[in-house]
């Protein structure tokens, strides 16, 4: 049973409802639903506006870091006076901006696969808006041991990634995916990112969180999109499971 919209919140969400197919159903879904998102960078910061936006019932903010002032160019919860302070609470301040009816908890600590398992049994979805491939896999496992969907994103110098993961519909993991990468991980501070393509990728996200936890739509399962910047084209390839995955084979 999904609690029921009172007049304002369907005035509010009025241009979801009106959308076919997704109606009052769909919003009272997005409504009871609860997402952990997982760093506050360029992708989380756009994922989170959308998503506290369109209106989530509960988001948890996970970040130890604090507002750099490298980071403002794209960041775009963080403005120039919250440089120097967490990063979590210059995403919730301003989120609250945008909804002050949605739940923003808060964890500014980098958690172990104990205290992530913890939080997914309070969570139906993760999005993993991280910078590098450790904290990225070990979400993935977490996640897959839990039976929780995973929302994937990845932004580097002009080129994009995005990936969903249903451990309950048995599709590829990212595990599937990064034992192609092997140790190469470079991050933004030693490539360079393009601030909008943080944005498209983490709005990228807030569409697969919000199709999946309404059940709308169809996600980007089994499936691996990439994204070029540099000639503003997308392409999308099929990723098949990987029946030697140390996570889901
Ligand atoms: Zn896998």
């Amino acid at each position: 049973m999904t609690t029921p919209l009172d007049p304002s919140q369907a005035m509010r969400y009025s241009r979801h409802i009106m959308l076919a197919g997704f109606d009052l159903e769909k919003q009272e879904r997005l409504l009871d639903s609860s997402i952990l998102l997982v760093g506050l960078g360029g992708l989380g910061c756009a994922a989170a506006q959308y998503l506290v936006a369109s209106g989530v019932g509960e988001i948890t903010l996970v970040d130890d870091d604090v507002v750099d002032l490298s980071n403002i160019q794209r960041q775009i919860l963080h403005g120039e006076s919250d440089v120097g302070t967490s990063k979590c609470a210059s995403a919730k301040q301003s989120l609250l901006q945008l909804n002050s009816q949605v739940s923003i908890h808060t964890i500014e600590t980098r958690m172990d696969a104990e205290q992530l398992a913890e939080q997914l049994k309070k969570n139906d979805i993760v999005i993993d808006c991280t910078d590098n491939l450790a904290s990225r896999n070990l979400l993935n496992q977490v996640c897959w041991q839990n039976q929780k969907p995973l929302v994937s994103g990845a932004a580097i110098r002009l080129e994009g990634q995005l990936f969903s993961v249903i451990p309950t519909k048995n599709t590829a993991c990212y595990a599937c995916l990064s034992h192609f990468f092997g140790e190469q991980n470079l991050s933004c501070s030693e490539a360079g990112v393009l601030s909008p393509l943080v944005g498209i990728v983490g709005s990228y996200q807030a569409i697969e969180a919000i199709k999946i936890l309404t059940d709308f739509g169809e996600p980007l399962v089994n499936k691996l999109m990439l994204i070029d910047a540099m000639t503003t084209q997308s392409r999308v390839f099929e990723l098949l499971k990987n029946p030697g995955c140390k996570v889901c084979g």
